[in-house]
């Protein structure tokens, strides 16, 4: 049913450095609830938890484990706003959906904060990303980006020129910076497994090992697995890139990409700090963008790249340590300990989709890449719609969900060819 057949976490630093959590059983037999989460990641797991918070009854599915999907593998970077920035969303769908969506375009990453404060949860958390320009007009965009956010009634955020961003980055590749105080990053796994343990700590029920096989809609729904059932009033559908087969029209308007991860052997306290003084995360302005940031014991993880259709490539180290030496060829000498590949869902319009079907089953995908906050942001506006208050969910759902040119056999070259377009253009500055 899913695009991997795995059912443990990938070998990633992040696994091999969770926080220890229960292995939850498979459900067995039947039950019932006020709303069945389908999937562990971010999106299923903050719906769950602020739904649980409202006292709601939830059982959350998961085909593998709490944070198989890409919620337990991404770069950890916490970015404000969306993978599409709001110039153009004032553009596209005018001022009252720019207006609604500027409004929450930060408020994703303050509920991951406050989660880790109400919940005790340790995982990592640091202040502060930087999005790096490559040449002189991304330097430009990033110049309008700060202003744009600033209308928006966001302040923390600081242009480094020239000289300055090596304050930041120890590396000759960039023109110059937009720091945005208030972003971050963090250990992915154990957020959504802390968030997992306070659904818990709530009465929630969560069952690992329990893929969604089949929906009976209607009032209530009924979802089938390989030994159970679900009986519920309402259902959230959170399997983003990772659920295939279940819901297609869910589908059939989004592209699942794949994108690699290195993690290096720990650096010496000297050697990390040279890398990034600050500790700031780090990604830069192109189109296939390279993202990095140092972990809590100093190793640096390095990602990059697209694969479009979520293929993997057979060598990860090969594709994405040239990339790396490309930013610090300073670490020609430094092992990879760690490669893995994740799979995120992308949109046309780099936009989430959310929305309903049969009045009684939410969703909430395709968050194009940024999806640490938007997900976060989903699972508050998901459990506000469900108990009565609709508006600020209908400002997404409310967006158009548009089909990749091509369809389904044709999106993934189609893709491949405006991406080596853009990338071109990358390359070249221009
Ligand atoms: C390598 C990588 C790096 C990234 N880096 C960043 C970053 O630094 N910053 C950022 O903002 N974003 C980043 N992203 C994007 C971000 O990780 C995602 O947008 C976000 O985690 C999506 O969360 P989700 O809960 O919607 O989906 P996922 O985390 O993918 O979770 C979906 C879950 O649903 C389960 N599932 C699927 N089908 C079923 C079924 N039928 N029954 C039961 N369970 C099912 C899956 O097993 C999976 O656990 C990155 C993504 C990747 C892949």
């Amino acid at each position: 049913m899913r695009v991997s057949n795995e059912t443990e976490h990938v070998g990633s630093w992040y696994a091999a450095t969770a926080n220890s959590a229960p292995e939850r059983p498979a459900l067995e037999g039947e039950t019932s609830c006020d709303v069945c989460v389908v999937g562990a990641g971010f999106s299923g797991i903050s719906a769950a938890l602020h739904l649980a918070e409202k006292g709601l009854k939830v059982v959350v599915l998961e085909a593998a484990r709490v944070g198989f999907g890409a919620s337990g593998r991404n770069g950890g970077q916490i970015v404000n706003s969306y993978s599409r920035d709001m110039d153009v969303i004032e553009e596209k769908y005018g001022d009252g959906t720019a207006r609604a969506l500027g409004d929450m375009a930060f408020e994703g990453n303050r509920i991951i904060r406050e989660r880790i404060a109400r919940y005790g949860i340790d995982c990592d958390l640091r202040d502060g990303n930087l999005f790096a320009a490559c040449n002189a007009k991304q330097m430009k965009g990033l110049v309008e980006h700060k202003a744009l956010w600033e209308r928006y009634g966001h302040r923390e955020l600081e242009l480094l020129d020239g000289q300055d961003v090596k304050r930041e980055v120890g590396t000759e590749r960039y023109v110059g910076a937009l720091v945005d105080h208030s972003g971050g990053h963090l250990h992915p796994l154990n957020l959504v497994l802390g968030q997992a343990a306070a659904i818990e700590s709530l009465g929630g029920v969560i069952h690992e090992q329990t893929p969604v096989t089949a929906i009976e809609h209607g009032q209530p729904v009924r979802l089938a697995t390989p030994s159970g059932t679900v009986i519920a009033e309402r259902v959230v559908m959170a399997g983003n890139a990772y659920h295939q087969g279940i819901m297609p029209a869910l589908e059939g308007k989004s592209m699942p990409c794949g994108t690699q991860i290195i993690t290096t052997e720990p650096l010496d306290e000297a050697r990390a700090r040279a890398l990034l003084p600050n500790n700031l995360a780090v990604e830069d302005c192109n189109y296939l963008l390279d993202y990095f940031r140092l972990t809590a014991d100093n190793r640096l993880i390095y990602g990059g790249g697209v694969n479009y259709g979520g293929q993997d490539p057979a060598d990860i180290e090969a594709v994405i340590r040239p990339k790396m030496l490309k930013t610090f060829p300073g670490l020609a000498d430094v092992s990879v300990d760690y490669a893995w590949s994740g799979t995120f869902l992308m949109t046309l319009n780099r936009l989430p989709q959310f929305g309903v079907i049969n009045d009684n089953v939410y969703y909430a995908q395709g968050y194009s890449g940024h999806g640490v906050t938007c997900t976060h942001l989903a699972g508050r506006l998901i459990a506000e719609a469900m108990t009565g208050r609709e508006e600020r969910f209908d400002a997404f759902a409310g967006l158009p969900h548009l089909p990749f040119p091509g369809g389904r056999m044709l999106r993934v070259p189609l893709s491949a060819m405006g991406a080596w377009y853009y990338e071109t253009r990358d390359r070249l500055g221009i």
